[in-house]
């Protein structure tokens, strides 16, 4: 089996700043570091991480190319990630002596991803294999119904939240992965809670709460709490989550198990500072004594 993530790859562009620049300001940065990043490819990180074969479907410009090595050497399978002729997805992130940051987001290559490309790496899917998107590419609607077509199972990470894009992709889905804020909003913008959109498994993280998974076909509901820790940094810990899960559910574990696994992940994620460049792996997670 394997997971096939139809993802965002970002370079996290972090510059220290005396203080943020104001309008009109021109400010020299005192630092630069570099760091992958994007949902799409914290999530095959983590899957990949967590033992699972995780094909990454994406774009990247001509500056990308160390991105894409990064992937290839965290074990992600990044043969299906096109080189086009618009630049990397990046994040350019200024942070101040009180770690306060300004986020400056440019989804570039990520948004034009090419519909052959994307037929292409799905059509080599096997049924059963699981589709994986956030919103942070082009293209979600069609890589849902053509994976639903195959026989792949598929799931939405409804991050960053919009109405229009959830709703679109409702109808295909079989698990959806909210945090706690998202599913407010999607309650809101549906009229539904989360046992009737018609989705078979929903799963709520809620942060330093743990998280929720709800059966959408006998309206279960089974909490797990989150595991004791200090968190120091919870960048990435959903999309650790989201990775890890889904990597349980298609190495064969039950739903509750992996999303025991998927939790002690995500815990130990919030210990670490970084983002896709510390994702645990599964002997690291299974060792951890929390
Ligand atoms: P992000 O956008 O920062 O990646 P998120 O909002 O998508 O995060 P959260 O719900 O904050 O996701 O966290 C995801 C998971 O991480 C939780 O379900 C839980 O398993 C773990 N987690 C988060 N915060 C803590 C914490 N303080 N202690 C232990 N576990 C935590």
């Amino acid at each position: 089996m394997a997971i096939w993530n139809l993802g965002s790859i970002n370079a996290d562009m972090v510059y220290t700043m005396p203080h943020l620049p104001t309008a009109g300001e021109t400010l020299a940065a005192t630092e630069l570091d570099q760091f992958l990043g994007g949902k799409g490819a914290n999530m095959s990180v983590a899957a990949a991480r967590a033992g699972s074969l995780a094909h990454h479907i994406g774009a990247v410009g001509p500056d990308g190319k160390w991105a894409v090595d990064r992937l290839t050497e965290y074990g992600v399978d990044t043969r299906h990630i096109a080189q086009i002729d618009v630049p990397t997805g990046h994040a350019i992130i200024a942070v101040d002596q009180q770690g306060e940051n300004q986020i400056i987001l440019y989804s570039g290559a990520n948004q034009k991803i090419d519909q052959n490309s994307l037929k292409q790496a799905l059509t080599q899917a096997n049924a059963g294999d699981i589709l994986v998107m956030q919103n942070e590419t082009n293209l979600q609607v069609d890589a849902a119904r053509m994976a639903r077509g195959l026989g792949l199972k598929v799931c939405y990470a409804a991050a960053p939240f919009d109405e229009v894009a959830v709703q679109a992709v409702l109808p295909y889905l079989d698990f959806l992965i909210l945090n706690q804020v998202e599913a407010a909003q999607l309650e809101r913008s549906t009229g539904k809670t989360p046992d009737a959109l018609g989705v078979s498994d929903v799963i709520m993280t809620l942060g330093a709460r743990g998280a929720r998974h709800i059966d959408g076909n006998t309206g279960v509901i089974h909490d797990i709490p989150a595991l004791p820790v200090t968190a120091v940094d919870t960048t990435g810990a959903g999309d650790t989550f989201t990775g890890y899960i889904l990597s349980g559910l298609d190495r064969g574990l039950p739903m509750v198990n992996a999303m025991a696994q998927a939790n002690r992940a995500a815990a130990l994620m919030v210990t670490r500072h970084g983002t896709a460049d510390v994702i645990p792996d599964l002997k690291d997670v299974l060792d951890a004594r929390f």
